[in-house]
């Protein structure tokens, strides 16, 4: 079998862009793969055009050899941008092999270790008690693990003092209100100082919080550290990391408690199953970040059916939150929720369809930039 043809799709889906991917080959067998680079996904498709030239022509078989090739044929190896690129090529790689061999992508990667995958679900408002009620009625919907956040910039943290102040105190109401038996995070999309990080976990008292999701940025694994020192709180850190390397300091070092890997960044299956391993040798659990289009969720639900040491994967088809990105008429098949789990698929391949005549006639990218935030007195902060 031999590889025919790499196409790049870069679509508007409900409320995002969504990059997808199709590779193609001589025996008609053809794969889907998700890029999650979000906001530079142009920068991913010149990568994707770059890998084409030489994968036209080659075993779709070898994954783990094209991986290494993608990888490592250029002297500037890794970065976001180019592991984007091979986690789309990678994902759609593993959905050949999937269909070529009849069997379910998890098979390839050691077969399912479970039946369905928990989530957890996200939950957000702009005061305390529409976010309890909302949190209430994801609970009896099903999930047992909530992300709690707020959902406008009328709640902005963008002047951290004042925010991690209310949402300190929102997440001891939560606490009080929904009872110990939930487990709760809250993701701070790295905007806080490492004094800011800490002062809102000293806000709380001890067991309010399952989880704090990226609190700083990740550039430096010993800011992380220095802020593990000054709080109980688990963390759940990774989504935005390329490779194994990115992951190692904060494995290696007990930064994070959470991996919350992204398949369609980390490098695809190939790269994902490393990391996974990798934390399975730490008792770290993986909770893997899925904000993307049903292909990531197809992925990330193999990945997490195939692993020892999963803790939830991120949902948002919670009661109170739509799921545009992944309801279009483009995916004629996709992973559904029951309850709050995916069940684990045992068709060949990823499980996804795809109306190729609704994809080629889908809405098209659409330039769009993440918020360039600013704080009152004019200095820029992180989205
Ligand atoms: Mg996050």
């Amino acid at each position: 079998m031999k590889i025919t043809a790499i196409q790049s799709y870069p679509i508007w889906v409900g409320d995002r862009n969504q990059l997808i991917v199709k590779v193609e080959t001589d025996k008609g067998i053809y794969g889907w793969g998700e890029s999650g680079l979000s906001s530079r996904e142009l920068a991913v498709i010149g990568a994707i055009d770059h890998y084409r030239q030489f994968l036209i022509g080659r075993d779709p078989m070898l994954v783990g050899a094209l991986w290494q090739e993608m990888y490592r044929s250029q002297y500037f190896e890794g970065g976001r941008v180019l592991t984007a690129a091979m986690s789309a090529i990678d994902i759609a790689l593993h959905d050949i092999k999937g269909k070529s061999l009849g069997v379910p992508v998890h098979q390839l990667l050691g077969g399912k270790q479970r039946t369905s995958i928990p989530t957890f679900g996200c939950v957000r408002a702009d005061d305390p008690d529409t976010l309890i009620a909302s949190a209430r009625k994801a609970m009896k919907a099903g999930w047992n693990c909530l992300r709690l956040g707020w959902k406008s910039d009328d709640v902005s943290p963008y002047e951290p003092r004042a925010h991690i102040a209310e949402i300190a105190h929102w997440m001891i109401q939560a606490r009080d209100a929904l009872g110990s038996a939930v487990m709760l995070g809250v993701d701070y999309h790295h905007r806080l100082s490492v004094a800011e990080a800490a002062s809102f976990c000293q806000k709380m008292p001890r067991g309010t919080l399952d989880f704090l999701e990226e609190p700083i940025r990740d550039e430096s694994p010993e800011a992380y550290e220095a802020l593990r020192r000054m709080t109980e709180i688990p963390f759940a850190i990774g989504e935005e990391f390329s490779s194994k390397w990115q992951f190692l300091p904060y494995i290696e070092g007990g930064h994070t408690q959470f991996a919350r890997l992204d398949i369609c960044n980390v490098g695809g299956f190939t790269e994902a199953m490393k990391v996974a391993g990798w934390c399975e040798a730490h008792y770290i659990d993986m909770m893997p970040h899925n904000p993307l289009g049903p292909i990531c969720t197809a992925a990330t639900v193999h990945f997490s059916a195939a692993v020892a040491n999963l803790s939830h994967v991120e949902c948002w088809e919670t009661p109170d939150e739509d799921m545009t990105r992944q309801e279009s008429p483009i995916f004629t098949k996709r992973m559904r929720l029951v309850g709050s789990t995916y069940l684990v698929p045992d068709e060949p391949g990823l499980g996804v369809e795809i109306d190729e005549t609704a994809l080629k006639a889908a809405e098209p990218f659409r330039f769009s930039e993440m918020p360039h935030l600013r704080r009152k007195d004019g200095s820029h902060t992180n989205w």
